[in-house]
């Protein structure tokens, strides 16, 4: 009788194990997938996410149909819509890959107890991290807060498994199910349709991805120690959105590079970026609230001054007057993307130099950035702001000049994304605002 494959962050048909183990199965195999916008906590997603989302599905669906199984796509909480699917599917069995965020493990360890007291056969698999979160502990049995440590730790484990085999053939359930039609699902935006620049930028879906995967091993690893903090030169992989969707597995990206010999450092240091994910993913899974909470308590003394609307409207345009924060903000606004030293800049300065609240930082990387995930974007923005797990110290204020001329010296990425149209004048002076934010950082040494 009919398996169910519910697909979450994991839109991909290789090294997909609920997908192998419902092929495994034997029976016959329907796809679904629940767009879930109302269960408690459960963050919606951003504009461009949805996007990305929109265009993954359209893909995933498409090869499914080639295979010969169909994609189910359902709206509502999760929950209720999973049960019902199973009852139209008269399905015997449901598969799925574990997720790691609060709200999403309440309810799918909700629905493994239901659907099994139903005698519906529930199995989980680990496929979008390659260490999972609780399997990482200190000797004291805590879990991690510095990276180096963790990421040491992680290497003393088992080594991530093989990745699975894609599969050619999957048998289709017979009788068809009702679906939701992508369209109707409005996940692109229509007026207006700011996403010309995304479809310039991306091409979502596995075959893309993978594809990505190779141009980057073949053509950039080995250069990526040296080049990967200038943000002109194109020497990263890219494949953030990719990993955000599940469209490639850790697990794939791992094998694939080290199978590619490469510079020791250029390898090291790019494991050592997906070791940062892997960590990110460590911290929300122990700290749920990661996007609202300081990490660091002691920083909820923190005196951040009522909020300047305008200030924050400048920075969200790209009308600083600061030149690489302006060029970074325009690069995502029109791409979906930004350079992470620049991400580390445009933080910088809004946290630091503006004396905004992260979260205001957050909540617009959320909605504009084609790879936010509930744990990297929190996780990230607090590591800048000095409030989250193994952060850079508070006095580390980027000088977004400094950061320039070191890492853009030929003012390419600037050009590139300004084209020399700044705002007159900054609207900060850096000197004097990294003065009063470091006045404001006593308070919090001081609440300690
Ligand atoms: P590469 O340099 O090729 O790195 C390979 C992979 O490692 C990336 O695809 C990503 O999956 C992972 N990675 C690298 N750096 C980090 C990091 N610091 N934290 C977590 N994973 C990392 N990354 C996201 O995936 N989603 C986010 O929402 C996100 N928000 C960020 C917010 C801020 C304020 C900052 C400073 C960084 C943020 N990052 C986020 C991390 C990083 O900027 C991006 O992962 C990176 O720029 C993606 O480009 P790439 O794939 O070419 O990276």
């Amino acid at each position: 009788s009919t398996s169910i494959v519910w697909f979450r962050d994991d839109l991909r048909l290789a090294d997909n194990p609920a997908l192998h183990a419902a092929l495994e199965r034997g029976g016959p195999v329907l796809c679904l997938f629940v767009l879930d916008e109302q269960s408690p906590g459960v963050r919606p997603l951003g504009g461009a996410a949805k996007w990305w989302l929109h265009h993954s599905l359209a893909s995933l669906g498409e090869r499914l149909r080639e295979r010969g199984a169909q994609l189910v796509l359902r709206r509502g909480p999760a929950e209720k819509v999973v049960q019902q699917t199973v009852q139209d599917a008269d399905a015997s069995a449901i598969f799925w890959n574990r997720r790691y965020a609060g709200p999403e493990r309440e309810i799918d360890t909700a629905l493994k107890q239901e659907l099994r007291a139903r005698g519906v056969e529930v199995a989980s698999f680990a496929a979008s991290l390659l260490f999972e979160p609780w399997t990482v502990r200190t000797g004291a049995g805590t879990p991690y807060s510095v990276f180096t440590p963790f990421w040491r730790a992680c290497q003393s484990l088992p080594a991530p498994r093989e990745p699975l085999a894609e599969p050619t053939e999957i048998r289709g359930a017979k009788h068809r199910v009702a679906s939701d039609a992508l369209d109707d699902w409005r996940l692109l935006p229509h007026t207006p349709d700011w996403a010309g620049g995304l479809r310039e930028t991306w091409q979502p879906g596995e075959p893309a991805a993978r594809e990505r995967l190779e141009q980057f091993l073949t053509n950039d690893l080995a250069d990526y120690d040296r080049a990967r903090d200038e943000p002109a030169a194109g020497a990263t992989s890219l494949l953030s959105p990719r990993l955000r969707w599940g469209e490639l597995s850790p697990h794939t990206v791992w094998h694939e590079t080290l199978a590619v010999a490469e510079p020791a450092a250029s390898t090291h240091r790019f494991l050592s970026e997906l070791g940062w994910r892997e960590f990110a993913w460590h911290t929300l899974f122990h700290s749920p609230d990661l996007a609202n909470q300081n990490w660091r308590r002691e920083f909820d003394a923190f005196p951040w001054p009522p909020l300047d609307e305008q200030a924050l409207s400048a920075w969200q345009h790209g009308r600083t007057g600061v030149a690489l924060v302006d060029a970074g903000m325009r690069e995502l606004w029109h791409t979906g993307t930004m350079h992470n030293r620049v991400r580390m800049v445009v933080a910088s300065l809004l946290t630091k130099n503006l004396l905004i609240d992260w979260r205001h930082g957050e909540q617009w990387f959320w909605d504009t950035l084609v790879d936010a995930d509930a744990a990297s974007n929190p996780f990230n923005w607090q590591w800048v702001a000095g409030s989250g797990a193994d952060a850079a110290p508070y006095f580390r204020i980027f000088n977004p000049e400094l950061q320039a001329k070191k890492f853009d010296p030929h003012g390419e990425y600037i050009s590139r994304w300004t084209a020399g149209q700044l705002a007159s004048a900054p609207i900060v002076d850096l000197r004097a605002s990294r003065g009063a934010a470091l006045n404001a950082y006593d308070v919090v040494k001081r609440s300690k």
